[in-house]
């Protein structure tokens, strides 16, 4: 038995066998070959692989996103079979005696810059597709990244790092635990592993990577960040029971369900969920939250090869409130930017990506892209209760800009008798220091502030929440952190605003009472932590 270490993300046990997830980006070799047929066979054999693969999701995102969503791996089936496509990979390999390998990522260099040169915006954005298909037929070729994927059984997922993009694109369904050798714990990967209530263990370290191997069986411990390669039976055995306590509190915690989140002397909080797709709905009704508090709409945008049009938006939104069926339900406007990077978007490389070009940033500069986005929301407001918030704000004249394109797309709806809901709170994100020292301008400007302790603390601080070398500095605690929280709880309620946090600080239940005497009126957290949060909530007497 081996044993390694690193951070615990989310705290759960998970036993089973290891599936290495190696990315696709890590540079094709070129290898010289002297069977060039062979090697055409190979490619060949790769690409009706993906084929089905392809035939496979199309069938799966039909019966989970629709038609119109789905369409997109019609697409790509149909570019697997393109002559130009199959014969540039062919004669690389016959010309140049090179590996499939080799000649399907030439062609798709050679391909993408091609797309991308074309002056129409529906031919620029196959670059990405062409770029997308390549990876599937290169993983099939060595059976990693997708291929990886493709077993039927539940895996523990082990990598040099993952990005929220390839995070979101793992089949939850197979994925038992995550185990990173690198990774900060307040990346958005952390983050969606608590979403999706993985176990997860992040900053393991290179020595982890060289030593397991593929189907290596392990137990992977989320509470205590530690990880037994081909564990023995005493091991197993006291993880065994570790799994089961945890999985019997969890259920114990399941008599919460329906309770009011009330103090004991009778202060009531509201507690939502964040969640970053429609597929969190069932764990947020199953947590019985109140409402979602943070919907995090970029995953929609690095779920996709391309925009997502105003149309895949508004089922989307529609689908959510629907599910929410009333309960409230705050759709963040894309945060993409910073580690949350989709190529189509073609942004530049940044020398501080988290200080660059990226949320409102986007949107205020981009305005074709924002009002497709606020259409789709508006649209979809009058299916449930919407609040509508902008993260990364500030300055006053953010917020104007936001609000002022705001008005002129409900303008343009009222114009064509689209309707739209006449009670959609606007809230913006406190998540810099410099909106928490304005908060008193801001707050007579908007419904509510959902204060973001990730970045807070990042900006705050001055640490890079991706860096995992600094992460004993990046403290969430700092007095300085909570007296911004403070301002704005006061700032808020001094002009009829109301407050919340949604960054992972409002899971910490040592915090919780902290937050409650400050005045927080909500907490938004990820599904799983519900419960655990109205435990604490019902054990704290204020009138101490
Ligand atoms: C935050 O910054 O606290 C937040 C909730 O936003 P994100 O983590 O998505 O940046
Ligand atoms: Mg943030």
């Amino acid at each position: 038995m081996t044993r390694y270490v690193g951070k615990g993300v989310y705290g759960a046990v998970a036993i089973g066998r290891i599936s290495m997830f190696r990315k696709n980006d890590a540079a094709v070799q070129r290898v010289r070959v002297e069977d060039t047929k062979e090697e055409i066979s190979r490619f060949e054999a790769a690409k009706s692989a993906a084929s089905q693969q392809l035939c496979e999701i199309y069938e799966k995102a039909l019966k989970e996103v629709g038609e119109t969503n789905a369409a997109i791996f019609e697409i790509h089936q149909m570019m697997l079979e393109d002559e130009d496509y199959n014969e540039s990979v062919c004669n690389i390999i016959e010309n140049q005696q090179v590996n499939a390998e080799y000649a399907v990522a030439v062609t798709a260099d050679n391909f993408s810059e091609m797309f991308s040169a074309m002056d129409d915006a529906y031919m620029q954005a196959r670059a990405a597709d062409v770029r997308d298909i390549s990876n599937r037929v290169i993983a099939n070729l060595s059976g990693t990244g997708f291929a990886a994927q493709n077993s039927d059984d539940r895996m523990i997922i082990c990598a040099d790092d993952l990005a929220p993009s390839e995070t979101v694109s793992l089949d939850k369904d197979k994925v038992l635990a995550f185990v990173t050798a690198h990774g900060s714990s307040n990346s958005h990967t952390a983050i969606l592993a608590r979403n999706m209530n993985i176990p997860a263990v992040i900053g393991v370290g290179d020595d982890f990577l060289s030593a397991v191997n593929e189907g290596n069986e392990a137990i992977v411990d989320g509470f205590t960040g530690e990880i037994f390669i081909s564990p023995d039976e005493e091991t197993r055995a006291r993880l065994l029971k570790k799994q089961r306590d945890d999985l019997n509190k969890k259920r114990l915690l399941q008599e919460l369900k329906g309770k009011e989140n009330i103090t004991l002397d009778g202060t009531r909080i509201k507690i939502y969920t964040n969640i970053g797709s429609i597929d969190n709905i069932g764990a947020v009704l199953l947590n019985d939250a109140d409402g979602v508090g943070l919907f995090r709409s970029e995953f929609l945008y690095l779920e996709n090869s391309d925009y997502p049009t105003e149309e895949q938006q508004f089922s989307a939104y529609k689908r959510v409130l629907e599910s929410m069926a009333g309960k409230k339900v705050i759709i963040r406007t894309l945060d993409i930017g910073a580690d949350k990077q989709v190529d189509y978007f073609g942004l530049k490389k940044e020398a501080n990506p988290a200080l660059g070009y990226r949320a409102i940033r986007i949107c205020l500069t981009r305005p074709d892209l924002f009002t497709t986005q606020l259409r789709a929301l508006f649209r979809a407001s009058v299916f449930g209760n919407l609040g509508i918030m902008f993260p990364m704000i500030t300055s006053v004249s953010e917020v104007q800009q936001a609000l002022q394109m705001c008005e002129q797309v409900k303008n343009e709806l009222k114009a064509d008798s689209i309707e739209y809901s006449d009670k959609i709170e606007i809230g913006i994100m406190i998540e810099t220091p410099a909106a928490a020292m304005i908060s008193d301008k801001l707050a007579p400007m908007v419904d509510f502030f959902s204060v973001g302790t990730n970045d807070l603390t990042q900006y705050t601080l001055a640490c890079d929440r991706q860096n995992p070398e600094i992460e004993q500095f990046c403290d969430a605690h700092h007095e300085a952190v909570l007296r911004f929280i403070e301002m704005s709880a006061q700032n808020a309620h001094k002009n009829g605003a109301w407050i919340g946090i949604c960054g992972e600080l409002a899971a910490d239940t040592t915090l919780t009472e902290t937050f409650l005497r400050m005045g927080i009126d909500e907490l938004s957290v990820s599904p799983s932590f519900v419960l655990p949060l109205r435990d604490a909530v019902r054990k704290i007497d204020l009138s101490k």
